[in-house]
């Protein structure tokens, strides 16, 4: 037992075990990927215990160490090739031959060490009659191992070679550039573990694989990992430093060396060593700074950037700007500048009040045929980006389960784009955009200093578009208030408009029942026998009374439409036989002022469910505005057609035309609001025939509430107000056939028949 074996198994079995740890810590992604990294390392932590246990002389257990040592180490790089591929993204087929393969690998080994079915005497009788150079058993296992080594190292190399020829992000390119590192360093561990297996076994090996591992571990779990020909670089960059630093002491030294040889005189010697120290001292700063700056421009080409001075002027750009374009644009140049980049997206939330976000890009760098797309809160990706506050890359997206659930095309959209990095600009608990950038031009992955940097422009952009996003909400609320203002203006004015309407329309009857009474009070015994004179008092009371009840009539429908308590009492109704209920009471009117009304079609529609007594109540006030607003000797018509509403349900359209002044489009949606008319109050009528008589500017409003319980729509179509042309005016109204309307309410009987015609 060698102190010195045993000191190393340990170490390795230590970092094994915390590789273990780590990947644990990961094991709630459940991913392919993770998976076979799981795998990978347990069973060299497995393969790591046994050989420990073997040095230590542990041997009460049943367990074949030598045995249980090279299945596990074979297992594990099998399940290494198979890592492999899933980290290029290789296809579900591609796996399955990978595995399929290499499970006849470790089948046959499996066989041979553990004589399954008298395998092994089978292989020993096949050895002997053929001579393939192999004298054992023993031998042909080792042979099988390291075809298994062997395969998973070459598929490894071949589909990396391949994968580095593809376009790829830089940060995958730098990725597969370890894996690499990685792939080599366990096919060396190979050549010792498996090719000449234990005893005599290569001590370096254990460690070549170990540190493979660590690496392969490090590479998956960690999301950014730093650049690799970076990390060249700085080294070739310190070298270079010391190489430089080291030289100008030797030159020190061996001109003192010099100096010494040559001047013999103790006080010369002296001042002249004091002005060589005092000159190297004055030149080693500037020289140092001289070396770093060459060796920068040598290694990196380029000069150290200046963070500061970027963010500094970064700030004078975008101060003071108020709009979200142009501080977009200063951004993205802002990135370009600094950091080279080959792609890039500034994406804004365009939000609007306290809506959902919907990140739009704004500008772009090196996407010329970029198909714009909105992401929303849904994608994943914004997201995290939202909760955890944090730079993400795309490789992340690629891997991380919470990622799973992104839209296809969103993710291909995605995909196209090419980004590496998406940098989210907040502002306390708000996303207000998105810095999306692709690879740098130099080739390089982005180094932690960058992504610092990119966070940094970030939190400066926050305050900018924040600022500036306000600036524009406030210009939107702005005009919505002005429009809300108008609105507001309108309807104000038509209910202090009201006040005296309702008075009038009122106080108009209460005056005419009132003359009326008192000429009845005053009617002598001679007045009584005039039969014509009597009966034109009591005519002119109950006309007065008749429209007082009118009126009070349509206040209470339009209040209890408000109120959502207008009750209906459906049934089979024909428009048809509404028409014509309608415009009875207006015959005499139609006359008298030689206006035409005519039908078309509508005994053609098919019955509708409806309230047929709220339909005449609808059409009545329809014809009336009709016959108020057209001039004598006009044109109404009345038609319906089939059409559907909604989701393509059935249903009728009915259109009241006429050719009248028309209604200017600013009002086709007021008219239906409570008390409103275009109508000055002065032309106000208690007559509900008279020429632009107008009544209370509660019609519009009863119609429409009657057509909304019965889930339908209704509008008005006028291309003007023109009392000379007389454009006209078309309502129109939908229906549909069977409304769904809420279970008719049981009254007793008789009330049922005075309030619903059922028209067959
Ligand atoms: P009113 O009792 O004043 O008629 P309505 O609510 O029925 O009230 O109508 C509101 C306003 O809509 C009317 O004042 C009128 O200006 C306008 N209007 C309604 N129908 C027509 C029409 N067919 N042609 C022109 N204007 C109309």
């Amino acid at each position: 037992m060698e102190i010195s074996e045993i000191i190393v198994v340990s170490f390795c079995l230590l970092i094994f075990a915390s590789l273990q740890v780590l990947t644990m810590l990961r094991w709630r992604l459940v991913d392919t990927i993770f998976v076979h990294l799981g795998v990978c390392v347990s069973l060299g932590f497995f393969a790591n215990v046994c050989m420990l246990l073997a040095l230590l002389g542990v041997t009460r257990t049943a367990l074949n160490y030598q045995l249980s040592i090279q299945l596990s180490l074979l297992g594990m790089i099998l399940t290494f090739g198979g890592l492999t591929l899933t980290l290029l993204k290789k296809s579900r087929n591609d796996l399955f031959i990978y595995w399929g393969v290499a499970l006849a690998i470790l089948l046959a080994w499996s066989a041979l060490a553990f004589n399954f079915q008298g395998w092994t005497n089978v292989a020993a009788t096949f050895i002997t009659s053929n001579n393939f150079g192999l004298q054992s058993v023993k031998q042909l296992m080792s042979f099988v191992a390291g075809t298994g080594w062997i395969m998973a190292i070459a598929s490894s190399l071949v589909n990396l070679s391949t994968a580095f020829k593809k376009r790829h992000s830089m940060q995958f390119l730098n990725r597969l550039r370890y894996w690499l590192i990685v792939t080599f360093l366990l096919g060396a561990a190979g050549v010792g573990l498996v090719v000449d297996i234990a005893p005599g076994f290569e001590w370096l090996a254990l460690p070549l694989l170990t540190g493979g591992m660590a690496l392969a571990t490090y590479n998956i779990i960690n999301y950014q990992t730093p650049d690799l020909k970076l990390l060249f670089n700085w080294g070739l960059h310190y070298i270079g430093i010391i190489f430089v630093l080291s030289s100008i002491t030797l030159v020190g030294l061996v001109s003192a060396t010099q100096l010494y040889r040559f001047i013999s005189n103790r006080t010369h010697l002296l001042i002249w060593m004091a002005i060589l120290a005092v000159g190297m001292a004055a030149a080693y700063r500037p020289l140092q700074r001289l070396a770093n700056v060459l060796l920068m421009r040598m290694i990196f080409g380029r000069v150290d950037r200046d963070e500061k001075q970027m963010i500094r002027r970064y700030n004078q750009d975008v101060r003071n700007t108020l709009d979200v374009q142009r501080l977009s644009d200063v951004t993205m140049k802002s990135i370009v500048e600094t950091l080279d980049v080959e792609r890039g997206i500034v994406f804004i939330n365009e939000r609007t009040g306290r809506g959902p976000i919907s990140l739009k890009p704004f500008s772009t760098v090196g996407l010329k045929d970029l198909v714009p797309r909105y992401l929303t809160i849904k994608n994943p990706l914004v997201n995290y980006l939202r909760q955890e506050k944090k730079i993400l890359s795309q490789y992340e997206v690629d891997v991380r389960p919470e990622f799973r659930t992104m839209e296809a095309e969103e993710k291909r959209w995605l995909e196209a784009l090419e980004l590496e990095l998406y940098v989210p600009v907040l502002r306390g608990p708000e996303l207000l955009g998105v810095l999306a950038v692709g690879p740098q031009k130099n080739g390089t992955a982005y180094s932690n200093e960058e992504k610092d940097l990119l966070v940094m422009l970030a939190e400066q952009a926050a305050v900018a578009m924040d600022g500036a996003l306000l600036f524009q909400q406030l210009s939107t609320i702005n005009e919505e208030v002005g429009l809300l203002n108008d609105r507001m203006s309108i309807v104000d004015k038509s209910k202090s408009e009201f006040l005296s309407i309702a008075s009038h329309e009122l106080k108009t009857p209460l005056t005419q029942i009132h003359t009326y009474s008192q000429l009845l009070l005053d009617l002598t015994e001679d007045d009584l026998k005039d039969e014509e004179y009597t009966k034109k008092v009591f005519e002119g009371i109950a006309r007065g009374s008749e429209r007082m009840r009118d009126v009070i009539d349509l206040m209470l429908d339009v209040s209890a439409a408000d109120l959502g308590s207008m009750h209906l009492f459906p049934g089979p109704v024909a428009i048809k036989e509404v028409f014509d209920q309608a415009m009875k009471s207006y015959l005499p009117v139609l006359d008298q002022r030689r206006l035409a009304l005519s039908e078309n079609s509508l005994a053609d529609l098919p019955s509708i469910e409806a309230d047929g007594t709220r339909l005449v109540q609808m059409m009545e006030n329809l014809i009336g505005n009709a016959v108020k607003y057209t001039p004598d000797g006009g044109q109404i018509t009345v038609a319906g057609r089939p059409t559907t509403i909604g989701d393509g349900e059935p249903a009728v359209e009915i259109t009241i035309a006429d050719n009248g002044i028309g209604i200017d489009p600013k009002y086709h949606e007021t008219i239906f609001e409570k008390f409103f008319r275009v109508e000055d109050s002065k032309n106000h009528s208690t007559s509900k025939t008279k020429f632009k008589g107008a009544g209370p500017g509660l019609g519009l409003t009863l119609v429409k509430a009657i057509v909304r319980n019965h889930n339908g729509e209704i509008w008005v179509e006028s291309i003007g107000r023109d009392e000379v042309n007389r454009p006209g005016s078309t309502f129109h109204i939908v229906l549909p056939l069977l409304p769904n309307l809420p279970e008719r309410i049981e009254l007793p009987q008789s009330k049922i028949i005075t309030q619903s015609i059922t028209y067959s």
